[in-house]
């Protein structure tokens, strides 16, 4: 059962497609998955969850669990696993948390193409509940964050102290993304959910640059 509530359609705004900063929306890749779903990143085993109502957000496909769906819960450590690939430190930074998965390959995010790599702009489906961009430096060290508001979508209010100087209120959470990486100091935001604190989607700048 989701620790989330699915919620009802809204209009949302628009996805605007960036002339900015250039990031991708990361799921976990496919071999990241295939070893989580043997043994986590705390060193367990998958728990098995049956969903009830379904809407739980999922981090191998970006989509969400339909009713009944059977799930694996797992702990996972989105900037360790960065940090592998990149040469990051996080040190202390580094966390580990709960994540959905479907516990078989279910083909992944199609817009991430046959990588498993990314694509622009988070799925509109994984939009809803509040959320908030934390942004990451090259080392993995946090660099600020902002915090976007359920249903709407928007960044309310700016939760840094080093970005206030870019928030403005009421962008799009694909508009915040560009704003955090318009700091050429931010490598990767993570997408994650405020009440619960979980992960939800890696992004990365891809153009090394602002
Ligand atoms: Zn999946």
């Amino acid at each position: 059962m989701s620790s989330e509530t699915t919620t009802a359609p809204h209009d949302f705004p628009r996805p605007v497609p960036s002339a900015g900063p250039g990031y991708e929306v990361r799921p976990i890749v496919p071999e990241t998955l295939r070893e989580l779903r043997l043994r986590d990143d705390a060193g367990r085993a998958p728990r098995v969850v049956i969903e009830g109502d379904g809407g739980t957000p999922l981090r191998c496909c970006l989509s969400r669990s339909v009713a009944g769906e059977r799930l694996f819960l797992v702990s996972y450590a989105p900037l360790r696993r960065w940090a592998a690939e990149t040469g990051g430190d996080p040190g202390p930074y580094d966390e580990v948390g709960p994540v959905f998965i479907h516990p078989e390959p279910c083909g992944g995010w199609p817009a991430a193409g046959q990588g498993g790599g990314g694509a622009m702009s988070y799925p509109r489906e994984m939009w809803g509940e509040r959320r908030v961009l934390r942004a990451y430096s090259t080392k993995g060290e946090i660099l600020g964050g902002r915090l976007i508001e359920g249903h709407t979508g928007t960044a309310s209010t700016a939760s840094t102290e080093e970005n206030d100087g870019n928030a403005k209120a009421g962008v799009s959470l694909d508009e915040a993304l560009e704003q955090l990486y318009s700091d050429p100091r931010v490598a990767a935001v993570h997408i994650r959910a405020v009440e619960y604190g979980c992960f939800h989607a890696e992004t990365r700048r891809v153009d090394g640059g602002a």
